[in-house]
């Protein structure tokens, strides 16, 4: 009889897992406390218009491919590479920036602002890259078996990147750019995950390289719930039983090995392996009552951006903005020292808007435009009232309309919005986090929540909070590294 192994959540971290494991031969079954897969990969359809709620497009496309080839199946959706990545308005500037992978392309965006721009970021490049590839395979793409395996793998990392460390992301862009435009605009790939580049390591220029040179940035045709859609098709005709609207409420465990979790109903759900793709810090705290992860200690973590997003559903096509666009203020250094730490709502907010109709129509009623806004706010432990919601929307959409000079307000044909209160109600994402745990140097590799229980050995993790660590690839990643240790584990199926 092939050994059993439950997941704990349907995200894009517990499908994937499902998917390698049940090619392996492993019976499985993922319990949801939603009533659809996908969890922050989710959609929402209102009055005709379809939102992508959260992630909206992503980097290195290859681990996809990888996931779908490991299984032995076709990709089942169709992806499409950004070009251009995304655009950028900044107040006080009438020049909208178009980012281009194409270098040649971006240095004419930048012409008159940054002299010699074309040499310099092939330089900034450089360095990006060697950063990325020298800890590929070192740090995100293996497991660790604790501490020490973890300090020995980081020792094989080459020396020549320990001032990276040391310096802020900030301090790097300063040394290779003169223009406030590039160096904001090249801190966006952080600032968008929460991360401020003025306390930031600047090992976080890897990002800048995966996004201008390396794999840059795809979505998925009709929308991004088709990766869950065809994820979820794979795992019905693999026998995959999904339990929805179930939520695990409680766990037991005796003589080192889980035993069975309980769900809101007292039912119990028992198997040989379990594989938890709910916060995988949250959940060793709130479940395991694990003294790392007490609710102080939770606190006292770096976690990612909380967002506050509307999904707006728009008569009439909005010229003048595309796909994926930022839109910032003047004030970047100001914004970004108080933003995360202060309890107000944020005066000029800085956000992203994404048009997902200007490449899938379907996505609304003709003649509509479907916007999803993301502002970065900060997370519950900082705000955790949000009874001016709709104050901040209000702001948001009348800067938006200004800005792209079309009457938003007076054509909204439906209106949501998530506060990160709704977030971390939907998901159990901790004080709201929209990405989990941060990826500061102390919550990296060895360091952040490890993909095996510390105490029981039928118990592992998946997905954002812990390792590798945040984002659809590197989830798909994690998913790959604990499917790895399962059968390496428990190697009888
Ligand atoms: C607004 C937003 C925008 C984003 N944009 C991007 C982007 O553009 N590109 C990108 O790459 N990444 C983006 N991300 C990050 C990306 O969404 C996540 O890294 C990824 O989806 C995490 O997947 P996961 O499987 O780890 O977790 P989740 O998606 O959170 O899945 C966990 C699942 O577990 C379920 N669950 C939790 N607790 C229980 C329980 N007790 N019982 C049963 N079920 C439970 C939850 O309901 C959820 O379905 C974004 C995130 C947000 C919030």
């Amino acid at each position: 009889m092939a050994n059993s192994v439950i997941i704990v959540g349907a995200g894009l971290g517990g499908l994937s897992t499902a998917l390698r494991l049940s090619h392996k031969g492993y019976r499985v079954t993922i319990i949801e406390k939603q009533s659809n897969s996908g969890g922050r990969l989710n959609v929402l359809k209102k009055d005709g218009f379809t939102f992508d709620i959260g992630p909206s497009f992503f980097s290195m496309s290859y681990e996809f491919k990888e996931l779908f080839e490991s299984i032995g199946e076709p990709m089942p959706f169709e992806i499409n590479e950004l070009d251009p990545l995304y655009s950028v308005h900044m107040t006080g500037n009438s020049r909208v920036f178009k980012i281009y992978k194409d270098l040649g392309k971006l240095a004419d965006e930048f012409r008159g602002i940054e002299d010699d721009f074309e040499r310099k970021v092939r330089k900034y490049l450089k360095g990006a890259k060697e950063i990325f590839h020298d800890t590929e395979y070192k740090i995100i793409k293996r497991n660790f078996n604790g501490i020490v395996d973890y300090a020995m793998s980081m020792g094989r990392v080459p020396l020549k990147h320990l001032p990276s460390v040391f310096r802020t992301f900030w301090k790097e862009l300063e040394l290779h750019f003169d223009s406030e435009e590039v160096k904001i605009i090249f801190s966006l790939v952080a600032f968008f995950l929460g991360a401020t580049p003025f306390n930031t390591p600047s090992v976080y220029k890897l990002l800048n390289y995966t996004e201008l040179e390396h794999d840059g940035y795809w979505n998925v045709k009709g929308g991004m719930y088709k990766i869950v859609d065809g994820i979820v098709g794979l795992l019905e005709k693999k026998g995959v039983e999904i339990l929805y609207n179930t939520e695990i409420l409680s766990v037991q465990h005796e003589m080192g090995r889980m035993t069975s979790v309980t769900d809101q109903n007292s039912l119990k759900h028992e198997a040989d392996l379990f594989v938890v793709n709910a916060d995988a810090a949250w959940f060793r705290g709130k479940f395991l009552n694990r003294k790392k992860y007490t609710v102080d200690k939770l606190d006292k973590m770096d976690w990612t951006l909380a967002p506050f997003t509307i999904y707006l559903g728009v008569k009439g096509l909005i010229p003048g903005i595309q796909h994926h666009n930022y839109f910032l203020g003047d004030n970047f250094r100001d914004y970004a020292d108080t933003i995360f730490s202060s309890n107000l709502a944020p005066e000029r907010p800085y956000y992203y808007v994404n048009v997902a109709t200007k490449s899938n129509p379907d996505a609304a009623p003709d003649g509509c435009e479907n916007l999803f806004i993301l502002c970065p706010v900060p997370d519950l432990r900082v705000k955790p009232d949000w009874s001016d919601a709709e104050k901040l929307s209000q702001d948001i959409i009348e800067d938006l309309g200004k800005r792209v000079n079309f009457d938003i307000q007076n054509n909204i044909l439906c209106k949501v919005v998530y506060t990160p209160i709704e977030w971390e109600k939907m998901f159990n994402l901790y004080r709201g986090s929209g990405l989990g745990l941060a990826h500061g140097l102390s919550q990296i590799g060895g360091l952040r929540p490890a993909n095996k229980d510390e105490k029981l050995n039928n118990l592992y993790y998946v997905g954002a909070s812990s390792h590798p660590g945040t984002g659809l690839p590197i989830v798909v990643i994690g998913s790959k590294l604990v499917t790895e240790r399962i059968l390496d584990e428990h190697k009888t199926v």
